[in-house]
């Protein structure tokens, strides 16, 4: 069966609700993510090294107005030893996050790259929020190979709405994004399924964006409420007025990771810990086979993993590290996949999309 993607064709799977008739676009999606990138599954070790965060972003639990959460901030040597896990188990790159912690600094980021690359020869991927170009360059030049920085939802007013500026640094995170790959990051970016005020036509938008981003990498995750946050205190209050709200949860985010498998065929797509979250039981398993080949299994350390809590109930929470090894190893073959062996760069230029 060939599946185009027009806007009307992506509305139409956007809206549909009709299981027998989805069995058509899942695999559609797996077909065309076998061609594309493969079975393997590739793995990115992820580092979780501050919770500090200068933000006020209203749907996330880290945001600097939650006063009532303890801060971490990991050692040089804490980094090191998790890169060293990453290796060790047999992973092609670890991803340093974090809040936007200006704690972490130009100098100590660069070094920690450069000892990361001195010592394991992996992939770095940072993704450190809105930082300045210097940083990003310095960044760079100390050998980081990818940046992800979700840009959320395209519709700029809903972004502005939910992601204050910092101070007079206006928030444009697509010109971010490209201006990164200029520097010859490969870059990843993403956004959050159902987050309050978001319409059917801003998924459609979305999934345009990364198309013509032609983005390396591409995270869906379901926004799931945080308690502690604006957005999870009162959504209907401040979005009463939206029309054709999306819903969030698994169905909507698994759509949204199939189509951009179509969009996008050779981009590499994480089965996300959000998804993960919501169905336990084999969210992970499912993103898997309708679409994504990127799983990124948790390297933070256990005492700080339960204070990284963007939103409630996050899956794998004090597992250590070789557990959610062994926990994702398990699950990859449990669905006849491969762990991927070696970094899992980009297949870039996604042209073209059939099945
Ligand atoms: N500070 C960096 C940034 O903003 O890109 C990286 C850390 S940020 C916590 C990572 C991602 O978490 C965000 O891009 C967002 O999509 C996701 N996130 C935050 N709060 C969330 C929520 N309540 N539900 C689902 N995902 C959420």
């Amino acid at each position: 069966m060939l599946f185009t993607t027009t806007p009307d064709d992506l509305l139409h799977w956007l809206r549909c609700t009709d299981a027998t008739e989805l069995e058509q676009l899942w695999a559609a999606a797996d077909t065309v993510r076998r061609d594309n990138v493969g079975d393997e599954v590739h793995l990115r070790g992820l580092i979780e090294v501050s919770n500090h965060c200068v933000r006020s972003c209203t749907y996330c639990g880290i945001a600097k107005e939650h006063t009532e959460l303890t801060r971490y901030r990991m050692t040089t040597e804490e980094v090191l030893a998790a890169a060293n896990d990453a290796l060790a188990m047999g992973y092609g790159t670890v991803v340093m996050q974090a809040g936007e912690d200006y704690g972490l600094t130009r100098t100590w980021v660069a070094d920690v790259i450069r000892q990361i690359k001195a010592r394991t020869g992996l992939a770095v991927t940072l993704s450190l929020g809105e930082r300045p170009e210097a940083d990003l360059a310095a960044w760079k030049e100390a050998g980081a190979d990818r940046y992800l920085m979700r840009f959320e939802t395209s519709n700029r007013e809903l972004f502005s709405k939910i992601h204050a500026d910092f101070g007079k640094r206006p928030s444009d995170r697509i010109a971010q994004l490209k201006r990164m790959r200029e520097l010859g990051y490969e870059i990843g970016s993403g956004i959050m399924a159902g987050i309050p005020g978001q319409t059917f036509a801003d998924l459609i938008n979305d999934l345009e964006t990364f198309r013509t981003l032609d983005l390396d990498m591409i995270g869906i995750g379901p926004y799931l409420p945080h308690p502690a946050t604006p957005l999870g205190r009162d959504a209907v209050g401040i979005f009463a007025d939206t029309t054709d709200q999306v819903p969030t949860g698994e169905l909507i985010t698994l759509k949204l990771v199939a189509l951009t498998r179509l969009v996008c065929p050779r981009a590499n797509i994480p089965s996300t810990t959000a998804l993960a979250t919501i169905n336990k039981q084999n969210g992970r398993e499912l993103g898997l086979q309708r679409g994504a080949n990127i799983v990124m299994p948790n390297l933070t350390p256990v005492r700080y993993r339960a204070l990284y809590e963007i939103y409630p109930s996050k899956a794998c929470i004090d597992e250590t590290a070789e557990q959610c090894h062994a926990c994702l190893g398990g699950r990859i073959r449990s669905i006849g996949r491969i762990p991927g062996q070696g970094p899992g760069s980009a297949i870039n230029r996604n042209v073209g999309a059939s099945a």
